[in-house]
């Protein structure tokens, strides 16, 4: 069951993945016009490496209509996101004739220090995915969050404590639902910088990169399509598509008729995923100019129980807190919280792999200006 050593999209690290989609993207230049955006934030990676958002442009520098691929929102799902960017730069682009207004865009990494450090959330244990808000209300928080706060991030790992703190989110459970559970748990707090879902007090370093090269570079845009790779949320290997838009609006119907009636409004209740604050693609809808079209869907790729998935990103929250991740108890949270959200197991990446290029494919078919050559 375990992945291969000759798994050829999967990258063994953050800096490893943008070296190597760098090159790739250089490499398409004779083909293609390439340029390429990277913005870094101050920190660094485990090795010393330079931690940056790359906006990777091929074809028209100024497009009317672009597809833009992002991976690692939250970090450590960048090696999902970025395992379809490399097979979008290696088996997609490479065939691809693009008119002069067109333009495909791979966006490594929103969040590069999470993707590098193995965390889902990013250098203030802001969870990327609810910091595109216009303003921050530093006492927002749900009276549930309240309610479990101690549960949710605990200041030990006692077994007797946790043993009492489960079996009172199991009561919660009970009064209210599972689904109710995981709102309160992942819905986003903007009080506690070091608990759980944490959205931030000001807007992130690496969110204004990415609002700054959405208005720099799609400034002219009418059409753009945009998808958001994600893990850790559904049945192992499935895929939903998920949207910040509300249902029945101009941006969720246009991504339906890109998806096909697959993309469901976490706003509206349909989705897997309960309402959320501060999200990307609102952010991102906002920075476009007003009259473009846009398409927008979070891929979300299942991969454990969403017990054990919330019970590993709890334990990662905790270690950050209070533990040391150089110890034994330490290096076996980060592990879990990796395999959780990247699962060591081929069949899985294959699987993924194969609907992110279909997706990517029906992406294609509705952008304005895109010819394949030499067969898909
Ligand atoms: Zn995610």
């Amino acid at each position: 069951m375990n992945a291969t050593p000759t798994d050829p999209f999967f990258q063994p690290s953050y800096g490893v993945s943008r070296e190597s989609l760098l090159e790739a993207a250089r490499g398409l230049a004779p083909r293609l016009d390439v340029t390429i955006d990277s913005r870094s934030i101050s920190e660094r990676g485990p090795e010393g490496e330079t931690l940056a958002l790359d906006f990777m442009i091929f074809g028209a520098r100024r497009p009317r209509h672009a597809l833009v691929l992002s991976s690692g929102t939250h970090g450590v799902e960048g090696y999902t996101g970025s395992a379809i960017q490399h097979y979008v730069a290696r088996r997609v682009l490479p065939r691809l004739g693009l008119g002069n207004d067109t333009a495909i865009v791979l966006q490594h990494a929103n969040n590069p220090y999470g993707f590098a450090w193995n965390r889902r959330v990013n250098e203030g244990n802001v969870d990327f995915n609810r910091n595109f808000r216009e303003s921050f209300d530093t006492s927002q928080v749900s009276a549930d969050y309240e309610r479990l706060y101690e549960v949710l991030n605990p200041l030990d790992l006692d077994p007797e404590r946790e043993a009492r703190r489960w079996a009172a989110a199991q009561r919660f459970i009970e009064e209210t639902s599972q689904r109710h559970f995981q709102q309160v748990a992942i819905e986003g707090q903007y009080k506690y910088p070091q608990g759980m879902q944490f959205g931030g007090h000001v807007r992130q370093p690496g969110a204004r990169h990415l609002l700054a090269l959405v208005r720099e570079h799609l400034a002219e845009t009418s059409t753009v399509i945009w998808l958001d790779f994600h893990t850790g949320l559904g049945e192992f290997g499935a895929c939903e598509l998920i949207t910040g838009a509300a249902a029945g609006s101009a941006s969720h119907q246009f991504s339906q008729e890109v998806w096909n009636g697959a993309v469901k409004s976490a706003s509206s209740g349909e989705s897997l995923s309960t309402p959320l604050n501060g999200l990307l693609d609102r952010g991102i809808e906002a920075a476009l100019p007003a009259p473009c079209r846009f398409a927008f869907a979070y891929p979300e790729f299942g991969t454990y129980p969403q017990e054990r998935v919330i019970r590993a990103i709890r334990a990662d929250n905790w270690l950050h807190a209070h533990g040391d991740r150089d110890d034994a108890t330490g290096r076996a949270i980060s592990a879990e919280l990796l395999e959780a959200l990247r699962p060591n197991d081929a069949r899985w990446r294959r699987m993924i792999v194969e609907k992110g290029a279909q997706l990517v494919d029906q992406a294609l078919a509705h952008l304005p200006g895109v010819r394949r050559r030499g067969g898909s």
